[in-house]
């Protein structure tokens, strides 16, 4: 006993020392607006924006409304300036170096109102910003423009399409980061609803899966340098466990890095993919598989499910039991499909 509590104490001594050491370096992720209150203690009311008489809690991302059965994609993070009209005036910014992807700016065709969507490479890792509610966007931002980051793109404001509209006191910029799902979304979408309108192309939200930014920025405020995209998003706790019998869909060439390797289905072929999902449908382990090791025959297989994480976080309604058997909702068969298509 006292020997391996000596040993450990030499590891402390010799770690500790080296830990300190981590040089500094620019993080990859800003904060969109100059509200930092997120990184203070206890200054959430400050940050975040709750729903109309609910607490700040309903502005984080995550299955924070209708008791958990509606997701909220990003986060709403506080106005800070205002003109005399009492009218948000932030400027809001890019959150890393990228380029522009696609600008709204008809607030009548989105609940986001005006936004601008950002494309940017991090650890070798395609990821998407996204800014919405805006008065005003930069006039000259166009798609394949380059900004840097913590540069100007926008003025916060509450634009929307929805009836209830944002009130002046309720003010924020909806901050969302991305994985883009398919690049194939506008053919899927036509003929998986045929005959309904696409005004956003490829950045249809259903094509976007949304991280949750407060644990990116808190993760990376505490870790500094050290702070890994990739690690962060093995860190993902499963809701399910599925195989689909398709073996190239865009997923797999635009983030490689999920892919864990299987030397059977190496040798004999891959046939499909058994994916793990979030409880918000993001794929973030992909195992290819031979046809020896897949069951049965549907083009999208359940299994698995994990009881407690879908009881904490229902939102995405991706499973339903049915006579006590897990299945997969139409919501979920589709979320697979557009994947894998
Ligand atoms: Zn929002």
């Amino acid at each position: 006993m006292s020997c391996r509590a000596s040993v450990f104490h030499g590891l402390l001594a010799f770690l500790l020392p080296v830990a300190g050491l981590a040089a500094p370096a620019a993080p990859a992720f800003q904060l969109p607006t100059a509200n930092a209150a997120l990184f203070e203690k206890g200054g959430e009311e400050r940050f975040f924006v709750g729903t109309v008489g609910k607490p700040w809690t309903s502005g984080t991302f995550g299955c924070v409304r209708s008791e958990g059965w509606q997701v909220h994609e990003g986060l709403d993070i506080r106005c800070r300036q205002r003109d005399k009209k009492n009218e948000p005036t932030d400027p809001v910014a890019a959150t890393a170096d990228g380029t522009v992807a696609y600008f709204n700016a008809k607030p009548s065709l989105s609940n986001y109102g005006r936004y601008v969507i950002l494309r940017h490479l991090v650890d070798g890792w395609e990821i998407y910003s996204l800014y919405a509610h805006l008065s005003e966007i930069r006039a000259d931002l166009k798609p394949g423009l380059a900004v840097k980051s913590g540069e100007t793109i926008a003025t916060m404001g509450r634009s929307t399409n929805t009836r209830e509209g944002i009130s002046k006191d309720r003010a924020h910029v909806h901050f969302e980061l991305d994985l883009l799902i398919n690049d194939r979304f506008a053919t899927w979408y036509q003929k998986t609803l045929p005959g309904q309108r696409n005004d956003h192309g490829l950045w249809n939200g259903q094509n976007l899966v949304g991280l949750d930014p407060r644990l990116i920025l808190l993760e990376q405020h505490a870790q500094g340098a050290k702070f890994k995209l990739l690690q962060h998003l093995g860190h993902q706790t499963e809701l399910c466990r599925v195989t689909v019998r398709a073996t190239n869909f865009p997923w797999l060439k635009r983030y490689p890095q999920l892919i864990q390797p299987n030397p059977r289905a190496t040798q004999e072929g891959i046939a499909g993919y058994e994916i793990a999902l979030n409880f918000n449908g993001l794929p973030f382990v992909l195992i290819p598989r031979a046809a020896s090791e897949l069951k049965g025959k549907a083009k999208v297989q359940l299994l698995s499910v994990n009881e407690a994480e879908q009881k904490k976080n229902p939102g995405r309604r991706l499973v339903t039991q049915r006579n006590g058997r897990w299945e997969l909702t139409t919501r979920g068969q589709n979320a697979l499909d557009l994947l894998s298509f």
